[in-house]
């Protein structure tokens, strides 16, 4: 297929400064929860998009110097020449496509506390770190400013070093060089304070510093906010931003524009619609000669083409939708605008930035498994056998499954239980707000029809007996899951309603059954959907409270950047909001609720009460199955699986990549010992003794101290012969038979490393020598060796440490040689009266060979 002309826009080069990207899709920098921690898991990813035909494609905000250090969140950085080679990585898998990479280098201000690096916070003034922890910034001076611009230069150098084509000012979010331009932030009274000219200054200098260190090879690119501010009513606020930007309107080679309120920047689909930016833009264009990118997730190419038509950008901005679909570009190019998989705007990758782990993506299972799995968003390994697989349940995981088995090649029956496919989406997504989440199964049921080794079996329940009817080689359960009508309280689920009341449930709801009077609706999920549901309620028009047992609405709709929208939503629809209470009892007129940390006890009035607590794992099929041959898996004529919330509930991205899963991992072998690769900080190469080889300084101590077992031989009958008991010269004797004994169980290493010792007189010569200059009496003797051998414990011990591992086993020997040497020595200080045995049991041990050691 080719593409359509009316997309030829999109394909159109564009100079930016010195470099030039080959078409409109740009990758803007976006958050990975890999960056510095993670390189190599990064560069796949990024190269993968570079693949699937993105322009130009940026990091993550990449830290310039340790000031900047947002740990848990993962930035990329710039610090040093090690952070040039982890670079390096991403730079070269863009450029093998033809791409341009970007970095976006950032001074983050008081919006990290610096928890890692204890660095201090620096900002425009001291003011409180802006995401609650209990730091504050301290204004910056002088000097800090100076440090500041250098460090910035330095790093833009180390970017270019690295091999990047775009160099980022990042003057916008909030984030330090955001709070010199703000007219309200910044009420320094020295140059960079006060007037608009004195507040731009410290980015006007940062944009030419990075023009004049990389501007010969690198474009220079501006991250600007349109608007200043969030009117009261919604509305954007300009304030100074028109005359501000034409300050420094042709300054840089390209224009990154955002706006000033994130939750629409980075709005969910629940609450913002593709597109949403454009209002903002509509004057930037006309007040620069540069290029502009904006974002606005697009997934629609008429879209794209029109935000370039109606001069708005020159370039379309993408961070989402290039992880739902790293391969977008070529498909528009391809003319396969139906193979696009659309992003549903859950926001599911911005919680990997948020909980400090790798990206996911509901819609893209391969997002972030590029490098450690290998896996790829468009291409599938071919099907490993001949075999045939079934599916059970078309929700998310099992469409999943069924789509990459079928691209495997495999000839897949799915079986699904209703009329409809999709599952937990198709149901969801009648709900207010979530429409797109549709586009989960869509994407899945286009490609599956494409795919004629695919059978879709609707109105088809199996039981267990039809399962090994169909007599499959493979079956995957991915049979969903239930909401409960009780609640888990930590320890075990419990039930709130009184005897005979009845309670309803998401499912309830979404199967069409209503409450008609008011209504308590519990969140023990914590995530949209009771807020979903409630809004849902409350369209029909009854009181509706929200309550949960964390403190805040929707909590960990943190994660994803909406939970602000949701509770501004409940408050908007008149839904009355109680945090920090459970649901205790519901008995058809009142709930009870618990407050959460004084227990006290409040009683509202409601004849219903929805339950969004936790969810049943519909596994009853997967239970029969394995039933019938007692649970033995192995007596199975097909492998078996659990795949999705019928296996554990989670979120829809959970079960897309359980899906995908079962489908890699369908006649693969896989070491579940060890089921991926492990990105992580080298410590670099491993010593010589770890991996085996012997070092001279190894080989050197180790003949010195087998010679001294010599030695020691002699020594101690030179000692016994000196003794006036029969008893003390016995014991001598033993120590000196234990040397002798020691030596005999090294001897083989020497041999092995070719190690010749001195002669044996003079070594003797040595020992009695040695002896001589040794004490007199016995007790002085026992007295010296007891102060003087445990330190031979630690030479032994240092030798094990250079040793190879396979020569660990004998060293081991002779430090224990020494042990039983002391406990000899105590025993006999002690008056004890078998001091000799443990020498004895030494002794007892026989030499052995290398092998038996
Ligand atoms: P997941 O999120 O794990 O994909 P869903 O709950 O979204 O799970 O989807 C499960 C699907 O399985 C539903 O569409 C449901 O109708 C279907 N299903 C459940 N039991 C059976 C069965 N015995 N045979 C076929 N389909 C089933
Ligand atoms: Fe879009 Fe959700 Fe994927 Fe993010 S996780 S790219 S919002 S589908």
């Amino acid at each position: 297929m080719t593409r359509d002309p009316r997309y030829d826009i999109l394909f159109d080069p564009l100079k930016i400064g010195p470099v030039t990207t080959r078409n409109r899709f740009y990758q803007v920098p976006h958050c990975t929860g890999m960056g510095h921690l993670r390189p190599r898991t990064l560069a796949a990813m990024r190269g993968v998009k570079a693949q699937g035909g993105w322009g130009v494609i940026c990091t993550e905000y990449n830290s310039i110097h340790p000031s900047s250090d947002d740990l848990p969140g993962v930035s990329a950085s710039l610090w040093d020449d090690s952070d040039i080679r982890a670079h390096s990585a991403m730079t070269d898998m863009v450029h093998e496509h033809g791409s341009l990479a970007g970095a976006e280098l950032w001074v983050s201000g008081a919006r990290s506390a610096n928890l890692y690096t204890r660095e201090v916070p620096m900002d425009v003034t001291s003011m409180p770190n802006a995401v609650g922890h209990p730091f504050q910034t301290r204004a910056m001076d002088k000097t800090d400013i100076r440090n500041l611009r250098r460090w910035h230069r330095k790093a833009a150098l180390r970017a270019r070093d690295a091999g990047f084509d775009i160099v980022y000012v990042y003057a916008t979010h909030g984030y330090l060089l955001a709070n010199f331009l703000d007219p309200r932030a910044n009420t320094r009274s020295d140059e960079y304070g006060g007037s608009l000219e004195n507040r731009v200054r410290l980015v006007r200098e940062l944009i030419e510093e990075t023009k004049d260190a990389v501007g010969d090879r690198c474009g220079v690119a501006v991250r600007f906010k349109a608007d200043e501010t969030i009117g009261a009513d919604g509305a954007p606020e300009y304030g100074e931003r028109h005359e501000m930007f034409e300050m420094l309107a042709e300054l840089p080679d390209l224009w990154d524009i955002n706006i000033a309120d994130y939750s629409l920047e980075m709005g969910v689909s629940r609450f913002t619609q593709e597109g949403s930016l454009e209002p903002y833009m509509s004057w930037v264009k006309s007040r620069t000669t540069k290029p502009v990118v904006t974002v606005g997730r697009y997934t629609s190419p008429d879209a794209m083409v029109g935000l370039i038509k109606r001069g708005v950008a020159d370039l379309i901005g993408a961070a989402r939708p290039s992880i739902a679909d790293p391969y977008l570009p070529k498909k528009v190019e391809e003319g396969r605008l139906e193979d696009i998989r659309e992003c549903i705007g859950c926001n599911i990758c911005y919680s990997g930035d948020s909980t400090g782990t790798p990206i996911r993506c509901t819609q893209n299972p391969t997002m972030g498994e590029e490098w450690r799995k290998g896996w790829h968003p468009e291409k599938a390994p071919a099907q490993g056998s001949d075999g045939q697989v079934l599916i059970v349940g078309a929700g998310p995981a099992g469409l999943e499954a069924a789509r990459a088995l079928g691209a495997r090649g495999y000839n897949v029956m799915l079986s699904e239980a209703t009329r409809e496919l999709g599952g937990r989406v198709t149901r969801e997504a009648s709900l207010p707000g979530m429409s797109a989440y549709i586009r989960v199964r869509d994407y899945r049921v286009g490609q599956l029809d494409k795919m004629p080794h695919v059978e879709v079996f609707r109105e088809s329940r199996l039981t267990a007996q039809d399962v090994f009817d169909v007599g499959a080689d493979h079956v995957g359960i991915a049979t969903g899951a239930t909401w409960r009508r009780d609640r888990f309280d930590g320890k075990a689920y419990v039930s709130v309603a009184a005897e005979g009341v009845p309670v309803l449930t998401p499912d309830d709801i979404m199967d069409g059954t209503l409450p008609d009077g008011p209504t308590v609706v519990f969140d023990g999920d914590n995530y949209y959907m009771a807020s979903v549901i409630a809004e849902r309620i409350r369209q029909t028009g009854v009181h509706v409270t929200y309550v949960t047992e964390e403190d805040s609405v929707s909590a960990w709709a943190g994660m994803t950047s909406e939970r602000w929208r949701i509770r501004s939503r409940l408050i908007e629809l008149g839904i009355e909001i109680v945090t920090a209470h459970s649901l205790s009892t519901f008995d058809g007129a009142a709930a009870t609720l618990a407050c959460s940390y004084s227990g006290k006890t409040q009683e509202i009035a409601a004849t219903n009460a929805v339950l969004v607590t936790q969810r049943q794992q519909n596994d009853t099929l997967y239970r029969e199955i394995l039933d019938r041959v007692e649970g033995d898996a192995t007596r199975l004529h097909f492998t078996l699986r659990r795949i999705g919330d019928c296996d554990a509930p989670a979120i829809v991205a959970a079960a897309v990549y359980a899906g995908h899963r079962f489908a890699m991992e369908t006649d693969a072998e896989i070491d579940i010992d060890v089921p991926l690769k492990h990105d992580r900080v080298d410590v670099g190469a491993l010593p010589p003794s770890k991996l085996g080889v012997a070092t001279p300084a190894y080989l050197e101590t180790l003949q010195l101290y087998y010679e001294e077992e010599i030695a020691g031989e002699a020594y101690f009958l030179a000692l016994a012969a000196r003794v006036d008991t029969p008893e003390a010269a016995a014991h001598l004797r033993l120590l000196a038979e234990v040397e002798r004994h020691c030596a005999a169980i090294v001897a083989p290493l020497l041999a092995k490393h070719g190690l010749t010792p001195r002669p044996t007189p003079l070594l003797v010569d040595e020992g009695r020598a040695d002896a001589d200059k040794g004490p007199q009496t016995y007790k002085e003797m026992i007295a010296y060796m007891r102060m003087t051998f445990p330190a031979y414990i630690d030479d032994f011990e240092r030798l094990e440490s250079l040793a190879p591992a396979e020569d660990l086993a004998v060293l081991k020997r002779m430090t224990e040689h020494e042990v039983v040497a002391i406990e000899f020595l105590e025993r006999e200080a002690s008056g004890a009266a078998n001091s000799a045995e443990p020498l004895s049991r030494f002794l007892s041990t026989p030499v052995g060979t290398l092998g038996a050691a």
